[in-house]
């Protein structure tokens, strides 16, 4: 029994339970593919097992394992099942949760470059070899007027990037004299809720979001934005932000960011490009072309912590220029001043981001590129995108099945030919069977489907049992 002071935790009874969480993590791991992916309780099952009040007395750590067990591990859906293709994958890895775990000891604070240099430097020179590693234009590197950051999430780099869009269109004014202009944005209809929600944060006013039309294959019409433009502007308004998607949410279609690009430098717009889950696909050469025309962008943001075996949050947002994006958020009160800050030498993050705080995120990332080496990482999305295409094939030769978009990378839109009242009844028998986990979209008015292939323990035989699956319950409909 290891002693337990109730004051702090000893260094022997730390060395001790983290050897037991650790141990815990690899077994739940190595048997991840055994839980329902789903977690099968009710609203309230959990907190119902949850005492009323807290602990007066501190409890034996021995104690939250169990609870940790008995009360958490069901209410779980399991993220890192190979059975898990919702949604989009978050997908984890041991040097990742050991970089985090590593982060999390440290407790630095990485908010200024004095905070704690290291935490600052190491996050720039990441994201440097991130500019080299998916191809991204030369402009996004920090030796130029540009760089990278991390934000904890994809909403919160396309928040900062129309931020700094809108300081930008009001000639660096926007932040001393208020919005005062009656700004106008534009997205697809494809794109990403988080446009919706950072214009709103904005007080952009919801009507000052355009949603462009798609083509039939669901990427923006950059002449249908054109058109947008040019009308808006006759009525007064400015247009000053768009965002082009990488990889929809729903479809994982492309804008056509090239011709969309063309269009922003005409018209002086800021393009943010939102390659959230995607872009990690330009790991490898055969996929770069999703980055064609992203020279023209003025900033771009992609998650490892989607698909690049970094748990969340990690997410990695670039500027071209970093001025308007410094201007919208730097704030100086004189308790964060530094004689370092002031010599302009150094970066200090928290002018790159909404709150003041950071974590040291790079620390995982930093971890997950040197284990796994980019060839490695490489790897994993040919074997993803491979199975994905395996299975379409299996889709598409099945009279009963329908491709609902073209399959793209590592996701597929299908559906029932029996429509939306069957498609929704064979999701719901999927899901409740535990064995597998998927997720909907609506394209062209229709119910479909969605298979995202993206789990690090994913194999050929866990995609062909989710298609054999999905085979056998459309049979019983
Ligand atoms: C997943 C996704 C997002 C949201 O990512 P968060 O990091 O969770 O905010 C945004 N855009 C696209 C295209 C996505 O696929």
């Amino acid at each position: 029994m290891v002693e337990h002071s109730r004051r702090e935790m000893s260094s022997e009874e730390f060395r001790h339970w983290g050897r037991e969480v650790v141990d815990w993590l690899a077994d739940y791991w190595e048997q991840v593919d055994r839980y329902p992916v789903q977690s099968q309780l009710s609203p309230g099952d959990v907190r119902c097992m949850l005492p009323e009040s807290p602990p007066e007395d501190g409890e034996q750590f021995e104690a939250l394992l169990r609870d940790v067990q008995e009360i958490i591990v069901p209410g779980l859906t399991h993220w890192q099942s190979p059975n898990f293709f919702a949604f989009f994958p978050a997908n984890v890895s041991g040097p990742s949760v050991l970089g985090e775990l590593l982060a999390a000891g440290l407790g630095v604070q990485g908010m200024l470059w004095a905070t704690s240099p290291a935490c600052t430097e190491l996050e720039t020179h990441v994201l440097d070899w991130l500019v080299d590693m998916l191809g991204l234009p030369r402009r996004f590197k920090s030796s130029g007027p540009g760089g990278g950051v991390i934000q904890d999430s994809a909403s919160s780099a396309t928040l900062c990037a129309l931020l700094a869009a809108r300081e930008r269109a009001s000639g660096m004014r926007c932040r001393d004299e208020g919005i005062g202009l009656p700004l106008v944005a534009y997205a697809s209809t494809q794109a990403h809720s988080s446009v919706e929600k950072a214009a709103a944060i904005a007080g952009l006013g919801a009507g000052n979001l355009r949603l462009v039309q798609a083509d039939e294959e669901f990427a923006m019409r950059a002449d249908c934005l054109a058109q947008a433009v040019e009308e808006d502007r006759k009525a007064g308004r400015v247009p000053f932000f768009v965002c082009a998607t990488v990889g929809t949410t729903s479809s994982l279609a492309v804008d056509p960011v090239s011709e969309i690009g063309r269009l922003c430098r005409r018209e002086r717009l800021w393009l943010h490009v939102d390659a959230a889950m995607a872009g990690i696909a330009a790991l490898c050469p055969e996929h770069r072309h999703l980055h064609d025309g992203l020279e023209l962008a003025d900033s771009y943001c992609v998650n490892p912590h989607k698909w690049m075996l970094t748990n969340f949050d990690c997410d990695c947002f670039y500027v071209a220029d970093r001025e308007p994006l410094l201007r919208a958020l730097t704030v100086l009160p004189e308790y964060l001043r530094t004689v370092p800050s002031e010599s302009g030498q150094v970066i200090d993050y928290r002018d790159w981001q909404i709150p003041l705080g950071r974590r040291f995120r790079a620390l995982k990332l930093w971890f997950v590129i040197r284990y796994f080496g980019v060839a490695g990482l490489r790897r994993l999305v040919r074997t993803h995108v491979a199975l994905a295409r395996e299975f379409a094939d299996w889709v598409s030769a099945d009279p009963d099945f329908r491709l609902a978009a073209p399959p793209a990378l590592n996701l597929v839109c299908f559906r029932h030919v029996r429509g939306d009242a069957a498609n929704r009844e064979l999701l719901e028998r999927l899901n409740s069977s535990g064995q597998v986990y998927l997720t909907h979209t609506v394209l062209d008015g229709a119910l479909a489907l969605r298979l995202c292939v993206g789990q690090a323990q994913t194999e050929r035989r866990h995609v062909l049992a989710a298609w054999e699956l999905i085979r056998a319950v459309a049979d019983g409909l």
